[in-house]
């Protein structure tokens, strides 16, 4: 019964609720799984869902509820009373609750649970009395005052703590289990000291204060700093507010025939179709997941999959084992997706009190797509949706190189595949700072808490001694893509004195040591890697993919170890080579340098004759790994300083080297210096005021061509790009000169070279005047970097003082250097492909910049009508998905804009 029109609280339990799956954003992950699952009739202990409106109304209403909400939480309270037979506060028959937070987005760690709410000074007795234990009554009332004053009062988890270890030695326990009722009375009596003594305030015996002052901490926690962090780490809105769940209280704590646990529905690892999951016999709550006993596994199978001694719940409570895999097919069928669960045995009776889709590794995410696929439970679309683009990265990560000689300081679990080395810290706040250093690092940690997230992301991988495969370490390096071995055991730490040790290894703060999350290896010292193999589920999901996108995917690479990863990673071509990079090379920077240096053109053609071999070399060996594929070569676009010589050592060389004083190198290069050099003497700017040297690279590719041609008796299409045009002129000057080439080569080796000579449109001027420009230009490349910079008149390189703030002020969305501004730079896009296409049908379309790996920015290009994206080689994959991604999108009608 509500006493008003609005709805704030939805009841479930009992086989049946009045919210369902389908609710996610009103009930959050939690409470919407909840429903389900008591809809679905599975054994749900009843409760309520506060809904994410109430949070939204409390943040925007002062930090107040709505008038009505204190009348429906007191009628859904009594549903459950009278479900339980039990009442809230009663000292005979006492209910206890939990307060559990549940946004939409399932944010592991961030917020806190209290248990055994309604738990006082009386009903603890009640709870002795009926459950005929007096040790689990005091131990239930003394984690209920320690969450409470942890979550709910905002005292610090060592006051607790201390006391329990006091007390231990005191009485000479070394183990919690050794603690009997007597103890935990005395402790709870020192708990309650602490609460008045740190709030001035004794500890509320009123069990409606203590509701809602639950209720109340999980509406604040939405916004304390750990959870902000995690939200700007996913890109979760801070307006989706969390909803609260308040259920009846069940126990895992109560003795022997009493167990708590986490379960996959899949291998969370691998993908493998099996049941996978730990527990802890005479636990409660968080008990498994925060590492404090080792846990034991679900099956016989995982028990010896991992050698593990303590006997697996197959075995020690069959009866509960066989219903728990009747729940795993139920919510599989109903979900249609790998589930994790969380459930509770209370004296032999199984409840679940979780289930949302699992996290998994990249790996495990196709394998489980493409088997539900051939298992007939989900079509091929829907599997290529489910595939987050930017996980694949996880998979194209180079490993540990077999053949390296390696040595094995410690096994733990291979909680997140890959392998990193780096070198050792022991705090999050080190990592950070070390990484921000651009130095590599692996966090070393007995545990992971939430408060543990930043370092978490600025380390390379993971390192924990304690806690299994479902620990807090595993799930957030696995979300995060970092490779991660958790609960090695063997291992010591001594975080006072900056060690690691383990028999005979010791391993000290700033020590390189390698982490693979693959095997749970964890080795000394830096270990070389290779490239990734990739496995059959991979090659079937982008099979599917290839098979769905019309964007093309090409690859920015110029070494031939670029080429070669490209082509391994499906690329359709090159869509840019930048040639620049070639001549910083040891062994061309000098004769660059004298090219620079010569006043006269005779000069530079002398310094540039000894340059042609190599870029010739160059060229041919990327014609020969590109077989087939088109190949993009943008010509020289750097300013010319950038290649001059830095160090006094370097001035002197380079004197020697070009016959010239000292003084007279430091004038040249004093002549060079630019006050804006991204919009100076750059790009096409060269090329036409210094023709011989875009003469000297047009030479290369066509003679480069014109072997390879020979040699395989195949065409290669060298596409020549231009960069930097803002005038139709100017194309057509550097055209000439290509073609002019082109036919000397021909003469030279009989070799017709089939080309295209086309542009880059990084620059306003050219996007708009793209009609005239078109008309010279067989192709256009949308450099997006040059473009973005010049869109926005933002100089990419000194952006990084104000990015932040404007992203935190909410004047840029994004970084427009990560993902495409498609309102602006995307508008500069739109015209100049139909004003190119206008002018040229068939004008071929494309993007270089660094958007065009962005799965976000790939929509746009496909809305746009581009012929194909190019990107960093280990992004191939990732853009071939995120294409077919576009095409569902495109389909169904949806836009980026
Ligand atoms: P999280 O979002 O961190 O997983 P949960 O709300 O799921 O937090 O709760 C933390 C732990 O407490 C979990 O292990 C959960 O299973 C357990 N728990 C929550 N509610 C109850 C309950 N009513 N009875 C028993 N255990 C519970
Ligand atoms: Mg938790
Ligand atoms: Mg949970």
């Amino acid at each position: 019964m509500t006493t008003s029109g609005a709805k704030w609280v939805y009841s479930f339990g009992r086989g049946a609720a009045e919210g369902q799956a389908e609710m996610r954003n009103l009930l959050g992950g939690k409470g919407a799984g909840l429903a389900e699952m008591s809809n679905l009739g599975l054994p749900v202990p009843p409760g309520f869902t506060i809904t994410t409106e109430v949070c939204t109304h409390f943040y925007a209403h002062d930090k107040s509820h709505p008038p009505e909400l204190e009348a429906q939480v007191a009628d859904a309270l009594s549903a459950v009373e009278r479900a339980i037979g039990a009442k809230f506060g009663d000292p005979t028959k006492p209910l206890l609750v939990s307060v559990r937070s549940g946004g939409r987005a399932s944010m592991p760690g961030m917020m806190d649970t209290v248990l055994n709410l309604g738990l006082n000074d009386r009903t603890v007795e009640g709870l002795a009395h009926n459950s005929g234990d007096e040790r689990f009554a005091y131990d239930s009332y003394r984690r209920f005052l320690q969450m409470y004053g942890q979550v709910v009062l905002g005292i610090e988890h060592h006051h607790f703590e201390e006391l329990i270890e006091n007390h231990k030695i005191e009485i000479g326990a070394v183990l919690d289990t050794e603690l009997g009722a007597e103890d935990w009375q005395a402790l709870v009596a020192g708990f309650k000291e602490v609460v008045l003594a740190e709030t001035e305030k004794p500890f509320p015996q009123d069990v409606h204060e203590q509701l809602w002052g639950a209720i109340a901490a999980v509406f604040g926690s939405w916004m304390n700093a750990r959870a902000v962090t995690y939200r700007r780490l996913h890109n979760i809105p801070a307006d989706w507010g969390t909803a609260v769940n308040v259920q009846a209280m069940v126990f895992g704590n109560m003795g022997e025939d009493c167990a708590t646990g986490v379960a996959f529905t899949r291998n969370p690892s691998t993908g493998a179709n099996e049941f996978y999951g730990e527990y802890l016999v005479n636990a409660q709550g968080e008990d498994v997941v925060a590492g404090i006993r080792t846990p034991q596994h679900l099956t016989v199978a995982g028990k010896a999959a991992s050698r593990a001694t303590l006997p697996a719940m197959e075995e020690v409570m069959p009866a509960v084992f066989a219903e728990l895999l009747k729940v795993r097919r139920i919510l599989e069928d109903q979900y249609r997706d790998m589930q994790d669960i969380e459930f509770t045995v209370e004296r032999g009776k199984l409840w679940m009190l979780q289930t949302r889709t699992g996290k998994r590794t990249a790996q495990a995410a196709l394998k489980i797509a493409v088997s539900l696929v051939g298992e007939g439970v989900i079509e091929r679309n829907e599997a290529i949706r489910r595939i987050e683009p930017n996980s694949l990265d996880q998979l194209l990560h180079r490993m540990l190189d077999p053949a390296a000689k390696t040595t094995v300081m410690a096994h733990g679990l291979p909680a997140s595949p890959g392998a990193a080395s780096g070198k050792v810290v022991f705090s999050a706040d080190e990592a950070e700072s070390a990484a921000s250093r651009g130095e590599s690092v692996i966090l070393v940690r007995i545990e992971t808490s939430p408060e543990d997230i930043h370092g978490m992301h600025a380390a390379k991988g993971i390192l924990t001694t304690r806690g299994g495969m479902t620990s807090h370490a595993a799930v957030v390096a696995r979300g995060m893509g970092r490779p991660c071995v958790s609960g090695a055991g063997d291992l010591r730490i001594d975080y006072a004195a900056g060690t690691m040790a383990v028999r005979n290894h010791l391993v000290r703060v700033g020590d390189l040591i390698t982490v693979n999350g693959s095997t749970g290896e964890v080795l000394l010292g830096e270990v070389p890697t290779i490239e990734p193999q990739l496995s059959g589920d991979f090659a079937t999901l982008m099979g599917w993919a290839d098979a769905l996108r019309k964007l093309r995917v090409r690859a920015n690479a110029e070494t031939p170890a670029d080429a070669r990863a490209a082509r391994n990673f499906g690329a359709e071509g090159i869509g840019l080579s930048r040639t620049e990079h070639m001549f910083f090379e040891a062994d061309r920077i000098g004769a660059m340098r004298e090219m620079i240096m010569a006043d006269q053109e005779r000069g530079r053609r002398t310094a540039l004759a000894k340059l042609l071999p190599m870029q010739r070399a160059d060229f041919a060996e990327i014609f020969r790994i590109m077989r087939g594929l088109p190949v993009t070569i943008r010509l020289l676009d750097p300013p010319l300083h950038e290649f001059l010589p830095k160090t006094d050592a370097e001035f002197q060389e380079l004197a020697q080297l070009s016959g010239k004083s000292v003084l007279e190198v430091r004038q040249r290069t004093h002549a060079l210096y630019e006050a804006n050099p991204m919009l100076g003497h750059r790009g096409c700017r060269l090329g036409i005021t210094y023709p011989e040297i875009y003469e000297m690279q047009a030479v290369a590719i066509f003679e480069a061509a014109a072997t390879v041609m020979k040699e395989t008796g195949a065409a290669v299409e060298p596409e020549i790009m231009m960069p930097l045009i803002a005038t139709r002129r100017e194309l057509d000057i550097l055209k000439e000169l290509v073609d002019r080439v082109a036919g000397e080569v021909k003469g030279r080796t009989g070799v017709e070279v089939p080309y295209q000579v086309g542009t880059m449109i990084e620059l306003p001027r050219a996007a708009l005047l793209a009609g005239e420009i078109a008309q010279s230009a067989s192709f256009f490349s949308f450099g997006t970097n040059d473009l973005t910079q010049t869109v926005y008149g933002i100089s990419r390189d000194d952006s990084a003082s104000f990015s932040g703030a404007y992203q935190r002020l909410g004047v840029f969305e994004n970084d427009p250097f990560v993902t495409l501004d498609t309102a602006g730079v995307g508008e500069m896009i739109r015209i100049a492909a139909e004003r190119g296409r206008a002018a040229r049908p068939g004008l071929k379309l494309g993007i270089c910049g660094e958007h065009g790996g962005d799965p976000a920015s790939i929509h746009f290009c496909r809305e746009v009508g581009l012929d194909y994206v190019s990107c960093s080689p280990y992004r191939v994959p990732i853009a071939r998905l995120a294409a077919a991604q576009a095409e569902l999108a495109g389909e169904s009608g949806e836009t980026t804009a």
